[in-house]
C-alpha cells in the first residue's frame, strides 16, 4: 500500500511438455479419487448436515467426485445471524487490512491454489484446462487485485472543500448482511460475487449454484487459508427456493449480489418487492443475468476474423457464458467464405473428457441443460425455415455431450434466433447486403437481451455506423474482436435491459453499488 494499477495475470497455455501441464493432471488425478465431503462453512465452523447429494463430473456422470451438505433454513438462519455477528470487527478493520487478505488470497491462487481451483473447475464444471485457467486462475486473480487497487482508488474521490468548509466522503459497507447467489460458469465470477462485498466491509452469505460447489469450496478455502475471520463470508450450498424464502425475507438484508438467470433474479425482484416493509433498508440488488449475444458482419469485415470470431465465441466452454456468440448476421457476399471456415474449423475439434487434454469441447453441465438445448436442436431439425449446417448430434450415455451446433435459417426471428439456449448453438441468419439497414434493426429489436455483442466492419465509417445502430444492444460491445472474454480491468463486464442492472463487475462501478457513501462536513 499505496497499490498500483495490477497488471492482468499471465495465462499459462499448458503445452504438452509444459511441467505445468504435468502438476496439473496430477492434481486431476487426486481430486478425482478423493471423494471429500463438502459442508457448509458457517462462521468458521464446518457442518455437515446430512442432507446431501453427490456431484457428478458432467463429462463422466456416472463418476461421483464428491459429496454436498446442504444447508436447511434453520443453517441459513444461521449463516444470516453469524454474518451480522461478524459484522462490527470486520467492518472497523482498517480498508488495508481487509484488503491485504485478499491480495493474499490472489497470491495463493497464483501459486499453489492454481492447480487445485483449475482441477476442481475442470472436473465439477467441464471445462477444458484453458478455460478453466483464464477463468478460475486468472480472471479470480484479477478481480481480487483490481477490486483492491479500485477500493483505494474510490477513497481518494472527495468532494471539493472550501475556505472554512472541509467536506469528506466515507465508503461504508451496507447495513446488514449481503447475500451472494452465483452461477455454476464461471469459478471467478461466484468468488467475486462473495469477495467483492466482504472486501468493502460487509458481511455475506454465499449460495454458489448445486453445479458448481466443488471449486466454490476450494475458493472458500481459498479466503479462509488467505486469513479471512470467521463469519465474513458464509458458505451455504442449499436449495433455491428454500434458500430464497429464507434469506429474502430476513429483516437485515442489504444487498444481492447475483449472477444467474433472468427469471431467478426477476423472482428474487418479486419476493423483496413483497417484503419490502420487513426491511431496514432498501435492499441494492446488483445483477447480471442472460443473453443473446449477436455477431453482426458488414460487408466489408475480414471475413477469416469474423469466423474465427464465431467459431471462438459460440463454442468455448461449449456456449455456456452468458456473453457467448448465439445470433449472427451475416452478408450474403461474405456467407460463402465464412460458412466453409466455420465447418472446417469444428471439424478438427475434438470433444470429449477435460481429462483428454487435446478435447476444445467438453461436456454440458447437466442433465437438465442437455435436454433443453437438445430441444432447440430438434426444433431446428423440423422446422423448413431452418437447416443444421455443422453438428446436430447428442449424446448422454457417458457425459453430457452436444456437438457444436450450426444452424442457419432464413427467418431472422426463428426460435433459436431469439431465444437464450446458453449451449453451443449457433443460429445464422444470411441477409442481401442491400437489406443492411433492416437486418441493424432486426439486430437491435427482436431480443430482450443487451448483455454483449460483436460487429465485424473494416470499413471505418461502416463501424461507427454500426456501433450507433447497434449500442444499446450490449453491455458489451466489441469491434472486430467476439463478445466473450471481457477482461478484468480493460472490459468492465455487465448489461442492461434484460440482462441485468449493468454494474460492471471487475471496475470501481461495481464496488460503488456496494456500498453506502456518506458526506460529512466539518
Ligand atoms: N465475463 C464473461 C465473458 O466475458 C462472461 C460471464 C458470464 O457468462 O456471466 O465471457
Amino acid at each position: 500500500f499505496p497499490l498500483s494499477l495490477p497488471v492482468n495475470e499471465p495465462i499459462r497455455q499448458y503445452a504438452p511438455n509444459d511441467p505445468a501441464r504435468a502438476s496439473l493432471q496430477q492434481k486431476l488425478k487426486q481430486m478425482a479419487n478423493e471423494k471429500i465431503e463438502i459442508p457448509c462453512i458457517i462462521g468458521g465452523q464446518e457442518i455437515f448436515t446430512g442432507r446431501a447429494f453427490n456431484v457428478k463430473m458432467p463429462h463422466s456422470h456416472k463418476e461421483s467426485i464428491a459429496r454436498v451438505h446442504l444447508a436447511s433454513p434453520e443453517e441459513i438462519q444461521k449463516a444470516a445471524n453469524s454474518a451480522l455477528r461478524a459484522k462490527h470487527d470486520w467492518q472497523h478493520m482498517p480498508w488495508n487490512e481487509r484488503a491485504a487478505i485478499f491480495l493474499r488470497a490472489a497470491e495463493l491462487l497464483a501459486g499453489p491454489y492454481r492447480d487445485i481451483l483449475n482441477a476442481a473447475t475442470m472436473l465439477g464444471q467441464s471445462k477444458n484446462a484453458y478455460q478453466a485457467e483464464i477463468d478460475s486462475a486468472c480472471e479470480l486473480i484479477d478481480f481480487l487485485r483490481f477490486n483492491a487497487y479500485y477500493y483505494q482508488q474510490l477513497q481518494k474521490e472527495q468532494p471539493l472543500s472550501v475556505e472554512g468548509v472541509s467536506n469528506s466522503l466515507e465508503y461504508r459497507p451496507l447495513e446488514g448482511f449481503v447475500v451472494a447467489i452465483t452461477p455454476f460458469n464461471f469459478t471467478a465470477i461466484g468468488g467475486n460475487l462473495a469477495a467483492a462485498p466482504a472486501m468493502l466491509g460487509n458481511t455475506v452469505v454465499w449460495k454458489p449454484s448445486d453445479t458448481q460447489v466443488l471449486s466454490a469450496y476450494y475458493t472458500m478455502k481459498l479466503f479462509q487459508e488467505a486469513g479471512l475471520p470467521p463469519g465474513v463470508i458464509n458458505f451455504v450450498p442449499a436449495d433455491g427456493p428454500e434458500f430464497g424464502e429464507t434469506i429474502l425475507s430476513h429483516p437485515d438484508l442489504a444487498g444481492v449480489h447475483f449472477t444467474g438467470s433472468t427469471g431467478t433474479f426477476q423472482q428474487i425482484w418479486q419476493t423483496i418487492g413483497k417484503n419490502i416493509d420487513k426491511y431496514k433498508t432498501f435492499p441494492r440488488l446488483v445483477g447480471e443475468t442472460g443473453g443473446k449475444d449477436f455477431v453482426f458482419a458488414h460487408p466489408s469485415a475480414d471475413w477469416e476474423s469474423a469466423a474465427t470470431g464465431l467459431v471462438r465465441g459460440a463454442f468455448e466452454y461449449q456456449g455456456q457464458k452468458c456473453s457467448a456468440a448465439s445470433r449472427a448476421y451475416l452478408p450474403q457476399s461474405l456467407y460463402g467464405k465464412i460458412q466453409e471456415k466455420i465447418i472446417s474449423d469444428l471439424s478438427t475439434m475434438k470433444m470429449g473428457d477435460v481429462r483428454d487434454f487435446g478435447c476444445f469441447i467438453n461436456a454440458v453441465i447437466d442433465e437438465r441443460s442437455f435436454k433443453k438445448i437438445s430441444t432447440f436442436i430438434e426444433i431446428a431439425k423440423a422446422s423448413s425455415d431452418a437447416k443444421i449446417i455443422a453438428g446436430g448430434n447428442s449424446k448422454m450415455d457417458v457425459g453430457y455431450f452436444i456437438e457444436p451446433t450450426v444452424i442457419e435459417t432464413t427467418k431472422p426471428l426463428f426460435r433459436t434466433m431469439v431465444e437464450e439456449i446458453f449451449g453451443p448453438v449457433l443460429t445464422i441468419h444470411v441477409y442481401d447486403d442491400s437489406k443492411l439497414d433492416e437486418t441493424l434493426r432486426i439486430c437491435d429489436e427482436t431480443s430482450p437481451y443487451a448483455l454483449t455483442g460483436a460487429i465485424f466492419a473494416q470499413d471505418r465509417q461502416a463501424v461507427e455506423m454500426m456501433s450507433k445502430r447497434l449500442i444499446n444492444a450490449a453491455g458489451n460491445f466489441y469491434i472486430n474482436d467476439k463478445p466473450t472474454g471481457a477482461t478484468v480491468g480493460q472490459q468492465p463486464f455487465g448489461g442492461a435491459r434484460k440482462s441485468g442492472t449493468n454494474d460492471k463487475a471487475g471496475s470501481h462501478l461495481n464496488l460503488f453499488s456496494l456500498a453506502l457513501s456518506e458526506n460529512g462536513e466539518r
